[in-house]
């Protein structure tokens, strides 16, 4: 039925890179036959799943949304795709991306933009806007994502679906395209709490193949979904992330889910996180630094495009003419940046600076969970904007990642849940809860009593 769906829609909604007919009733095949054998399988066993082209996939190609990397096949899975695959989950395809994840509306995908299914005039937010638009034009039940500074949270918050950013090392970044390895996180897509609940438990947990992955229990984010209810938690919701810059609709949507948590019993309070405003040019020194040291791997040797090896260039010349044809201007502008970023004589005034600034940030979030259990706030100062709008101003783009940053620079739990549409263009508004590290059940309850 899926299949079905994607070929009768996604020629509008482009929400796929790829699509694996073959292997995907394959898979179910096997699903089946495992089930037949007496096999004990977990809850999602034979449920469709579109995972974002930044995960690697064996046999199956994989291009972070990149010209530089076209006609790769993996000869290996990501940790996620793998205990997925184990799972018993039916890969449907790869999902459109902005490419190496550097984006918030997949309009730096060298492949063209996904549109969003509530208006296809309208970007599906990004980087993940493949997997949001294939969950929300119900291509496919689940996706994957990863999120580095919102690439999750705003794109399923644009989409009036459900993504969630894990704590930092609690998904497993084996195989994951690297774009910031300090920051990014893989993470769940779904059209409902309880499902997303299922897919980040499924891949979530320990990975020695991970050198940050955090050794500890998953949180009980299942049990958190089931239960929704949020008498006597105490909420606080982020002083600085309102006002002015937001969409008047997108802070009446984000009042009205407050009052539902205080009407269901949650304490209310308004907390201030006075260096949350200094997230975004942090991240964009921080992401930038780490972002150009990754990317020097795509040398024309090892992976993907060659550009010139006609005999008579050198290694530097086909690697120079490489990079230049295989990257775009939004990868480039970065690399540029981070390189500057880091070079001799700048490195303390920018990456130096930005590395304190990071954690002030980290300091705000631990002084407000002292005071509350969970954070909230609007998930992005404004529901969908229309395509083209913001492609020539990178500074516009950037704020749309203005609320969930923060969470990224910290390395704590978010999730972004819908809470209705905004009046004035009837689009998806999405609702962010933050919880400290390693309790992203908390971020499952709220969201479970919201929905
Ligand atoms: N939009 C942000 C960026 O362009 C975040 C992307 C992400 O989370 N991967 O870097």
């Amino acid at each position: 039925a899926h299949l079905d769906r994607i070929s009768a829609v996604d020629d509008r909604v482009r929400a796929f890179l790829h699509v694996d007919v073959e292997g995907a009733l394959n898979q179910a095949r096997e699903v089946d036959r495992r089930r037949a054998q007496g096999e004990p399988l977990g809850p999602l066993a034979g449920v469709p799943i579109a995972h974002k082209d930044v995960f690697t996939t064996r046999g199956v190609p994989t291009t972070a949304g990149s010209k530089i990397l076209e006609g790769w096949i993996p000869p290996y899975d990501a940790t996620v795709t793998e205990r997925l695959r184990a799972a018993g989950l039916v890969i449907l395809g790869k999902t459109n991306m902005d490419e190496f994840a550097m984006g918030s509306s997949t309009e730096n995908s060298a492949y063209g933009p996904s549109r969003n299914p509530w208006d296809l005039e309208r970007v599906p937010g990004g980087s993940s806007g493949g997997s949001s638009a294939a969950v929300a034009g119900y291509e496919a039940p689940l996706a994957t994502g990863t999120d580095t500074g919102g690439s999750i949270r705003q794109p399923a918050a644009v989409c009036g679906i459900v993504g969630a950013k894990p704590t930092y090392g609690g998904s497993s970044r084996y195989g994951v395209i690297a774009f910031a390895s300090s920051l990014d996180t893989p993470g769940p897509f779904a059209r409902n709490v309880l499902d997303a609940a299922l897919l980040h438990e499924a891949f979530s947990g320990h990975d020695p193949m991970d050198s940050t992955s955090v050794d500890a229990p998953v949180p009980p984010v299942v049990e958190a979904a089931r239960r929704g209810d949020v008498a006597g938690m105490r909420v606080g919701v982020v002083r600085e992330f309102a006002g002015e810059g937001y969409q008047p609709g997108v802070l009446t949507r984000f009042n009205e889910a407050v009052e539902l948590l205080e009407s269901l019993g949650a304490k209310v309070s308004e907390v201030s996180c006075p260096n949350f405003t200094t997230a975004l040019p942090a991240y964009y020194l921080i992401s930038p630094s780490e972002c150009s040291s990754n990317l020097a791997r795509f040398d024309a040797m090892r992976y993907g495009l060659r550009v010139g090896d006609d005999g008579t260039r050198s290694a530097e010349e086909v690697m120079a003419l490489t990079r230049a044809a295989g990257f775009g201007p939004e990868v480039k502008r970065r690399i540029i940046l981070g390189t500057y970023a880091l070079s001799s004589g700048y490195y303390d005034a920018y990456y130096g600076s930005a590395q304190k600034v990071r954690t002030l940030i980290a300091r705000d979030f631990t002084a407000a969970f002292e005071q509350v259990d969970v954070l909230v706030s609007p998930t992005t100062p404004t529901t969908a904007f229309p395509i083209g709008e913001r492609a020539d101003d990178p500074m516009a783009m950037y704020r749309a990642d203005l609320c969930t940053i923060p969470a990224n620079l910290a390395g704590n739990a978010a999730l972004s849940v819908p809470c209705g549409l905004a009046p004035e263009d009837g689009l998806p508004v999405g609702l962010q809860i933050m919880a400290p590290a390693l309790a992203d059940d908390r971020t499952y309850r709220v969201a479970a009593a919201v929905e």
